[in-house]
């Protein structure tokens, strides 16, 4: 790296709701960020087969209050852009690239990510697996979850396929499945195959269809479970709690799922995965500290790595005290504390952010984050 290479004030890895969230947030205070994707503005939203839909609804309620739950920005709104309620993955990079569009953040594409490492003058290096490595004195982590699928855990889970590397439901061979984890992703894989007209087992040892629970984050979403009661009474549904997936063997011209309690599932077409992420961490695990749980550690104050001074996370990935913040309208109430902690560095004025917290979009008290109150 020559050493007349520009410095970023921000450089942002991620042009998902995260990263352009935060950007947009920083617009507020006259910081422009560059953001850098190893594709393009919502490319994992553009991943999504066709009739895969957002499960949190999209509604119209900025004026009274109630930022749609979809919105990256307090006064943007997915339901007015794109008319639909429950809106597909192109619909929502769609409106992620009106985003960017209307607040002007230069997003630069196919540039890859490997790690962010501290220099001794500072600032960070973000290295790019083609080299141009760029050089910033702060950095944002918004590279998601969704393209870093969890494939391991069990013998045998190398035959599955992760649900979200499924690009079409209707090419999915066999006249039956049998799908490993029953929370969101797996109900909706099951819905979808069902509607193909096939026999779905789907196994997860927590049985979250049964699960009642106060926080969205840990229970199936109202769509969800409506969708779950239409695939139900088909009679080509079995969900199975209770117990885990043992081993996954290949057999002649299909896989036998075994479970904990022995029982032997055979199924014609390829296990299908719904049990995690790994997450875009896992590529620059040494800049974070994880706890036990393999729950990331930040500064409560700022959202920082506790490794790597000018190194921030926004995303799914967030959780503080009780708090998980995985879906977009609870992690979008952190990106004002990223920005706050950047300006703060950058010595701007951050008194524009406070407008912020009639929207809840500015959420800095995580005192009553613990099993009574809900961030
Ligand atoms: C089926 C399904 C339904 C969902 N429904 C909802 C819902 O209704 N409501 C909700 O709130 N959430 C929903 N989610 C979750 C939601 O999609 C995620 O929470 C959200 O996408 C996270 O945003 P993000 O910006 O952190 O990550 P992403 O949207 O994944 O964006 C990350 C970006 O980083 C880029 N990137 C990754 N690695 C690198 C790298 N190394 N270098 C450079 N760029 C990189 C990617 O190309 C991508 O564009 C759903 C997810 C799925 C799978």
């Amino acid at each position: 790296m020559p050493s007349s290479a520009a410095i970023h004030d921000v450089v942002i890895i991620g042009a998902g709701p995260a990263g352009l969230g935060v950007a947009s947030t920083l617009r507020r205070l006259g910081v422009a960020a560059t953001v850098v994707d190893r594709h393009g503005v919502g490319a994992s939203f553009l991943r999504w087969p066709p009739d895969m839909r957002l499960i949190t609804p999209s509604f119209t309620g900025n004026q009274f209050g109630l930022v749609d739950l979809n919105a990256i920005t307090p006064d943007t709104s997915p339901a007015l852009s794109l008319t639909e309620e429950h809106p597909t993955g192109a619909q929502y990079a769609a409106y992620l690239d009106m985003v960017a569009r209307l607040d002007e953040i230069e997003v630069r594409t196919g540039i890859e990510v490997t790690d962010v490492v501290p220099r001794d003058d500072g600032h960070l290096t973000v290295e790019v697996a083609d080299g141009g490595d760029l050089i910033a004195r702060n950095v944002v982590w918004a590279a998601g979850e969704a393209q870093y699928p969890r494939h391991t855990g069990f013998p045998g889970a190398g035959h599955g396929i992760p649900t979200v590397n499924i690009t079409s439901w209707g090419e999915h061979p066999g006249d039956d499945a049998v799908i490993i984890g029953g929370y969101e992703s797996g109900i909706d894989a099951a819905a979808n195959l069902i509607a193909r007209g096939k026999r779905v087992t789907v196994i997860d040892p927590d049985a979250p269809w049964d699960v009642i629970d106060a926080d969205p984050s840990r229970i199936l979403s109202p769509y969800t479970q409506g969708r779950l009661r239409a695939a139900d009474d088909t009679d080509r549904l079995e969900l199975i709690g209770g117990v885990s997936v043992d081993t996954v063997t290949a057999a002649g011209d299909g896989w036998f799922v075994t479970t904990s309690d022995g029982e032997a599932h055979p199924t014609d077409g390829p296990p299908l995965l719904a049990i995690g992420f790994e997450g875009s961490l896992s590529i620059i695990r040494d800049r974070f500290k994880f706890d036990e749980h393999g729950r990331v550690e930040l500064f409560e104050e700022n959202d920082g790595s506790t490794v790597v001074p000018g190194l921030y996370l926004a995303g799914p990935a967030l959780a503080h005290r009780e708090a998980i913040f995985c879906f977009i309208y609870k992690f979008r109430q952190r990106f004002a504390i990223v920005a706050r902690d950047i300006g703060e560095r950058l010595e701007v004025d951050t008194e524009p952010l406070g407008e912020l917290r009639e929207h809840r979009f500015f959420l800095d008290d995580l005192s009553c984050c613990n099993d009574d109150c809900l961030c």
